[in-house]
């Protein structure tokens, strides 16, 4: 599953709630932290969060975060390649925890099964601007930080905002509200998700959704050894083919056809 949501919203609160309810089914778990912000790879900062900390004691928990080196389609990527190994692990529950709410987070989300939207409460009349696309990838909304004021307005606007919306699969996105330092609403945060993956199973979305995801990791892997291909090419030709389209003298649509012949041949 994924956790996507603003910084500061409570998502490594909810996620380490989230190990210690898998935990307690007896369940093994696997948490990738992506981190735009560090300037690390690896699992080195992951160990300075504290309420982590006590979870990497645990043989049943794997933690790893992920930098994204200011490459947001490599990120995705690469975290993609990380979910699958930990999958193939055997891990019963991977979490994909990512900050906020751009289009990077977008592209990492669509790897995973089940996408959880955090947002807190108080943050102003736009939702805190959460952008359609974010939310229309949502399978499971929390309203976090459900002890302060506001919560319920909170979870108002998203059932308004996802009634303008229309659902692409025909899940109906649930709304859940949570207060990770305490722990309530956690458990029924678990029961939401475990019906969006019942639901997403029968339903053929998870199918449909990897489907999805193969095609998107498939094409980009394509473009990227076409490209190689080419570059370890680079006959004599290429030269005096981007000189003839630098002259005008050629269209760069013939070019790539011209290329793509002399390199295959
Ligand atoms: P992240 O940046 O989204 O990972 O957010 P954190 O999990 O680091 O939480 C940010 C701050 O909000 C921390 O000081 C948390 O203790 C606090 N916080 C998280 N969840 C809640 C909550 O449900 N209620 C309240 N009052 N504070 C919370």
């Amino acid at each position: 599953m994924g956790v996507t949501g603003p910084p500061g919203g409570g998502k490594s609160t909810l996620v380490a709630r989230l190990v210690d309810a898998y935990r307690g089914q007896g369940k093994s778990v696997a948490v990738v932290a992506v981190d735009p912000s560090s300037p690390f790879s690896g699992g080195a900062i992951l160990g300075d969060r504290i309420r982590m900390r006590e979870r990497f004691l645990d043989a049943g928990v794997f933690i790893r975060s992920m930098a994204t080196r200011g490459n947001a389609g490599g990120l995705a990527r690469s975290t993609g390649r990380v979910v699958t190994v930990l999958d193939a692990f055997g891990h019963d529950v991977v979490i994909v925890e990512t900050v906020g709410v751009g289009q990077e987070e977008v592209q990492v989300v669509r790897l995973v099964d089940t996408v959880c939207l955090i947002t807190v409460p108080g943050l102003g009349d736009d939702v805190q601007a959460i952008k359609a696309g974010v939310l229309e990838i949502a399978d499971v909304l929390v309203v976090n930080k459900a002890d302060r004021p506001g919560a319920d307005e909170a979870a108002r606007d998203l059932r308004y905002m996802l009634s303008l919306g229309h659902s692409h699969s025909g899940w109906q996105p649930l709304i859940v509200r949570t207060s990770a330092t305490t722990g309530d609403g956690v458990p029924e945060l678990v029961a939401a998700i475990d019906s969006h993956d019942a639901w997403s199973r029968q339903s053929g979305d998870r199918a449909r959704r990897r489907l999805d995801a193969a095609r998107v990791e498939i094409e980009t892997l394509l473009r990227e050894e076409l490209l190689r291909r080419i570059e370890a090419w680079r006959g004599e030709g290429y030269a005096a083919v981007l000189e003839r389209v630098a002259a005008r003298a050629l269209d760069p649509y013939s070019a790539v056809e011209e290329i793509l012949n002399a390199e295959a041949g």
